[in-house]
């Protein structure tokens, strides 16, 4: 029963702290679940690691190629 308890606890807090990956060229709308998606391939700038729920936050949608 403890460790199932645990396991819940573990389980919200990464969807809490989810993490995706966005390309900063300052123009991309998009994140990114994979660190090497293809939708990145193109990147010319700096790979960023954010927060699921701030890159939702600035408008951005999930990448086509991870629908
Ligand atoms: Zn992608």
């Amino acid at each position: 029963m403890k460790t199932l308890l645990l396991f819940i606890i573990i389980n919200t807090n990464f969807s809490a702290t989810k993490t995706v990956y966005i390309c900063n060229s300052g123009i991309s709308k998009k994140y990114h679940y994979k660190q090497d998606c293809r939708g990145l391939k193109n990147c010319q700038f700096k790979l960023l690691k954010i927060n699921l729920d701030k890159a939702k936050r600035e408008g951005r949608t999930l990448c086509k190629w991870e629908r």
